[in-house]
């Protein structure tokens, strides 16, 4: 049994049942024995690999992206640049690095990083060279500005309550500790608007999910983009559409594992509800979500592929492999999702078409 586990048995031993919520947020965050806290999850040798970590395409692309957007915004100076769980801080060195063809943009941004982790805090500080950079816990932290802000795979690790519709009555589904070890059971009923409103109507036997951490983070976001000018960019993996169904996942070591068998030593993960997220950022405006795959092939991944790989003749195999990662449909490039949202008077951003946007 892990520590972390252990110290979750005693609460639920003393306490009764915790929500799908609590066991998320311990499982991640626990100061001592949290998965974020204690080791750098990324990598080969870690558990899971991010498009980042996959090529430096990825970064760049999305540094160019955002001069393009900072232009738009009437190239503000000074300008907010954010990023929410940076990881290794690779997406933004080579975001960075490849903004510099606008050295502006370098000049007039203050780049802030939110990030729990110290391990991976170290990680960035390395990464970012001698780049002027200040940490936050969270996002409130971040001064008021004009602000572009950047998230990939972020959302997916807050915390999300689940509730299954049981005889007519939706139910928060909670976990308790028995003779297996932990499980899920059905708790008491909760009040309907507890459960979004787009999947309250559902047969019995439906799971819904909500994320009040990520909905909580998006209105600020949108608060903020919408008050001071700017736009976010979420990535993520999850639905363009709200759903029904069950979508906490463990993995360890590159392989699922059962949710519950391990806490603090596996990553977990829901899937990011984008609608959710658009909803409560207003006042600001939603671009996409469009997948991964196109967004990137819109903003012109495939030249990019082939012109690092003149550059790089023996590397030419790898960088194709992974771009193929980045955009086919049997491997990120339609799970994963792209999301803008934006202060509302700027035009349709890049790698968004105009017909899109969910409100
Ligand atoms: N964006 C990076 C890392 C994704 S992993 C990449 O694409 O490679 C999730 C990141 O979010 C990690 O850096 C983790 O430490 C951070 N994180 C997770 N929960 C957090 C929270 N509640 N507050 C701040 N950072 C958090």
């Amino acid at each position: 049994m892990t520590p972390l586990a252990a110290l979750l048995r005693d609460r639920i031993r003393a306490a009764g049942p915790i929500t799908v919520a609590e066991y998320m947020a311990e499982a991640l965050g626990h100061p001592e024995h949290g998965y974020y806290r204690k080791k750098d999850p990324l990598g080969a040798a870690g558990d899971f690999v991010t498009a980042p970590e996959i090529s430096q395409m990825f970064g760049e692309i999305i540094g160019l992206w955002c001069v393009a957007v900072w232009q738009t915004m009437g190239a503000p100076n000074p300008f907010n640049l954010v990023e929410l769980g940076p990881g290794r801080g690779t997406l933004m060195a080579d975001l960075l690095r490849a903004a510099r063809l606008m050295p502006d943009f370098g000049a007039a941004a203050d780049v802030h990083l939110v990030e729990t982790s110290l391990p991976l805090r170290r990680a960035q500080r390395a990464a970012l060279g001698d780049r002027r950079v200040r940490w936050h816990d969270a996002f409130s932290e971040v001064p008021r500005a004009p602000t572009l802000l950047i998230a990939n795979e972020f959302f997916d690790a807050l915390p999300i309550r689940q509730f299954e519709h049981v005889g007519g009555d939706w139910h928060e589904r909670l976990i308790d500790h028995g003779d297996d070890g932990f499980e899920f059971v059905t708790g008491p009923p909760v009040p309907p608007d507890v459960v979004p409103a787009g999947l309250r109507a559902a047969q019995d036997g439906a799971v819904a999910e909500s994320c009040p951490a990520g909905c909580a983070l998006a209105a600020e976001i949108g608060r903020h983009v919408a008050g001071d000018g700017g736009a976010a960019l979420v990535i993520d993996y999850g639905p363009s559409r709200s759903g029904h169904g069950d979508s906490l996942q463990a993995v360890r070591g590159h392989r699922y594992q059962p949710p519950l068998a391990a806490p603090g030593e596996a990553d977990l993960t829901a899937h990011v509800d984008f609608q959710a997220l658009a909803e409560a950022a207003a006042p600001a405006v939603s671009h996409g979500p469009v997948d991964q795959g196109l967004w990137l092939r819109r903003l012109g991944i495939e030249v990019r592929t082939a012109t690092l790989a003149r550059a790089n003749p023996a590397k030419a195999a790898e960088i194709a492999v992974a771009c193929r990662r980045l955009i086919a449909p049997s491997e990120m490039g339609t799970l994963f999702k792209v999301l803008a949202l934006a202060e509302p008077s700027l035009p349709v951003l890049p790698g968004f078409a105009a017909e899109q946007g969910l409100g």
